[in-house]
């Protein structure tokens, strides 16, 4: 809940203007402003105050008590021109906060002076994942440019992590299909024309200096030798409590010799791992969401015992419950109380599965008691490796509760996943910026690797995380781009390929789909393509129904184009033509025109729209006899319209067929 505090008219117009845009989520405190604070500081997640910021440091200043469990606090000034990002930046998500206020209020404009945010690096504890250890020493060195050694178990599709983070060693897999990048083919490169390659952001020219995490390209450094796996045990922090690592269990599942330091060179240390590691005074740890935890229960089994089982479990294996996915179990137990509250308790999802997917799970520990209570052999190791998914290796095999003086009701098993790389398919939009949608914004900033033609990259290049590596390319170089996308998202990255318009019209989506496999997560994002920006210019072209064709006979033969083109004419249909001409390509518009003008009148309204919301936009209104075929070049988009389109007052209408306007 964000809890709603004003004390002048202005800032209570301002207020009501939120708590009616946001009525499910906001609650205003009415009465005397400081204890107005004070209840909402108490009781909501957020606060927006009306009100000065000394006003609010003052108030709240008495009642903070810790970065964790602070609510995030925006305040916005009188004549609402700020929304100021004032406490709990990233925990008490004030940040985005203040953004969201800022585009609920006209004029406004979002304060944030969160130094991650500011350098456009992304926060530690914005990254999705729980972090442990030094965060704000870490955090320090990234900003400062100090070296940062990173260690990571696997290429981990993370957004780009600025130059001064360098990968320190490619870890030893942890265990075979552990998703290291040793274990994803490499990008198939050297078939491909090589794309150039860079990294974005000031005083950075080291192509690949911030490959994402563990790069396959990164030096392997030997960490298979004799380690000093005597030294004594050291403090790794877990879940909730610090233990102290065991040396043997940690080998068992290739957990970091105890032993193991940074680099020489570096004075912080980022770990991305789900084991228990060592950590120094500038040391700090990500926790990706790598591991499933199958568990089995007898009807009526606690909470406690099912968390304690857990604990054991992952303690033993050197293993970090903060990087603990999900709980899975079989459908029987879906309503199991015990398992129920340990998932709650754990933060986690319970996720369940049908008997039979169970059994066809191969597992090394089958059973007779499962089988013969719920039609299954195995519910702890078939659920944790069935939620692990594709790849999944069981890091810890079915184990059973040690209740003192009672037989054990519950069981457990420990899957690692494969990590998967993400790759999205980003429409950019027609040109200008403001057609750019926020959430392909978003995902610009969310990958590591983006692959796109050089004019499309330069688009957007301003946007991209300092340390993104660009591999762009020139036209023609369509194939090389998808299978470049492609496999940079196998070996686990996350990519953006960006493509103007929408990505999936006449353009890289479908090439790069046809490709992939389903081994990586795909995210598409649409975009405003070329026809509905041209649409708009012109009038309402598209208000009935319509068609797009490209003339470009690169990749279709022409007698498929001019089949379409015959179809749509019959038809009646209003075509957007794309690519419609070019210098070596001049015959099949007026062919193309000639097919529709068999169907339609001469002053059929035609819309000539060349680089829509782009600096230099031109628009014409013509008709099929008049329009001369000079004046359209790759540039352009021809809207033709049916029977029925006309002109009214310079624009072009196509008739929706209103009863009412007959
Ligand atoms: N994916 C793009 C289309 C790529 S095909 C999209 O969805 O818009 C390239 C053709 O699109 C060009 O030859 C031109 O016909 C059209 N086009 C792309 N952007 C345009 C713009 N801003 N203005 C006019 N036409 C455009």
């Amino acid at each position: 809940m964000i809890g709603l505090i004003s004390a002048t008219a202005a800032g209570t117009a301002a207020r009501d203007r939120l708590a009616a845009a946001w009525p499910d989520r906001t609650r205003v405190y009415e009465g005397p402003v400081r204890e107005a604070v004070e209840r909402a500081f108490e009781e909501c997640e957020q606060l927006v105050c009306f009100l000065a910021t000394g006003a609010v440091v003052r108030l709240v200043a008495p009642l903070l008590a810790g970065k964790a469990v602070d609510p995030g606090v925006v305040c916005v000034d009188e004549a609402q021109q700020h929304a100021v990002a004032l406490l709990g930046g990233h925990g008490g998500g004030a940040n985005a906060l203040a953004r969201a206020v800022s585009d609920a209020l006209p004029g406004c404009r979002p304060v944030v002076t969160t130094a991650t945010d500011a350098a456009g690096i992304p926060g530690l504890d914005t990254l999705g994942w729980p972090v442990e250890g030094a965060v704000a020493a870490v955090t320090r060195a990234i900003l400062d440019g100090d070296p940062v050694a990173l260690h990571a178990d696997a290429q981990w599709p993370l957004p780009a992590l600025p130059p001064n983070i360098r990968s320190a060693a490619t870890d030893p897999a942890p265990g075979p299909g552990s998703g290291t990048s040793g274990d994803v083919p490499p990008p198939p490169r050297a078939e491909r024309p090589t794309p150039v390659a860079t990294v974005a952001g000031p005083g950075s020219d080291a192509p690949g200096a911030a490959d994402g995490l563990a790069a396959a390209s990164a030096p392997a450094v030997d960490t298979t030798g004799p380690a000093d796996t005597t030294s004594a045990a050291v403090t790794a922090v877990t879940a909730d409590t610090t233990v102290v690592a065991d040396t043997a269990a940690a080998r068992a599942t290739g957990a970091a010799p105890a032993s193991r330091t940074a680099d020489a060179t570096s004075t912080a240390v980022l770990w991305v791992t789900d084991r228990t590691v060592p950590l120094g005074e500038r040391a700090a740890v990500l926790r990706p969401a790598s591991l499933a935890v199958g568990v089995g229960a007898s009807r009526g089994v606690g909470a406690e015992e099912v968390l304690e089982l857990i604990r054991e479990a992952l303690a033993e294996a050197g293993l970090s419950a903060r990087s603990v996915a999900e709980l899975a179990t079989a459908d029987a137990k879906a309503d199991e109380a015990g398992l129920v509250e340990a998932a709650q308790r754990l933060g986690v999802p319970l996720r369940t599965y049908a008997a039979d997917a169970l059994s066809a799970v191969d597992v090394p520990n089958p059973s007779g008691a499962p089988l013969a209570a719920i039609g299954t052999p195995s519910v702890a190791e078939a659920a944790a490796l069935l939620a692990a998914g594709q790849g999944a290796e069981l890091l810890v095999p079915k184990r059973k509760s040690t209740p003192e003086n009672r037989p054990a009701m519950a069981t457990a098993a420990v899957a690692r996943r494969r990590p998967r790389g993400r790759l999205a398919v980003v429409g950019l939009g027609p040109g200008a910026r403001d057609l750019l949608t926020p959430r392909a914004r978003e995902e610009l900033r969310r990958a590591s690797t983006v692959v796109g033609l050089d004019q499309y990259v330069d688009q957007i290049r301003d946007l991209l995380r300092p340390g993104t590596r660009v591999l762009e390319s020139g036209l023609g170089a369509e194939e090389e781009r998808a299978g470049t996308a492609v496999a940079e998202a196998r070996a686990g990255r996350a990519v953006a390929l960006i493509g103007s318009g929408d990505a999936g019209v006449y353009a890289m989506a479908s090439p790069a789909l046809a490709e992939a496999s389903d081994d990586i997560d795909v995210v598409g994002v649409p975009g405003v393509t070329a026809a509905l920006a041209a649409a708009a210019i012109l009038g309402a072209p598209l208000g009935h129904d319509h068609v797009s064709i490209s003339l470009s006979d690169l990749h279709t033969p022409w007698e498929v184009i001019e089949r379409r083109v015959r179809a749509a004419a019959e038809a009646d249909i209003v075509v957007t033509f794309y690519n419609p001409r070019s210098r070596g390509r001049d015959w099949q518009l007026p062919k193309a025109l000639g097919i529709l003008a068999e169907h339609r009148a001469p002053a059929t309204p035609v819309g000539i729209v060349r680089n829509a919301s782009r600096a230099d936009e031109s628009s014409r209104l013509t008709t099929l006899a008049e329009l001369d075929p000079a004046t359209v070049d790759m540039m352009t988009v021809v809207v033709v319209g049916n029977t029925s389109a006309r002109e009214v007052a310079g624009r072009m209408v196509t008739p929706r067929g209103y009863r009412w306007q007959t």
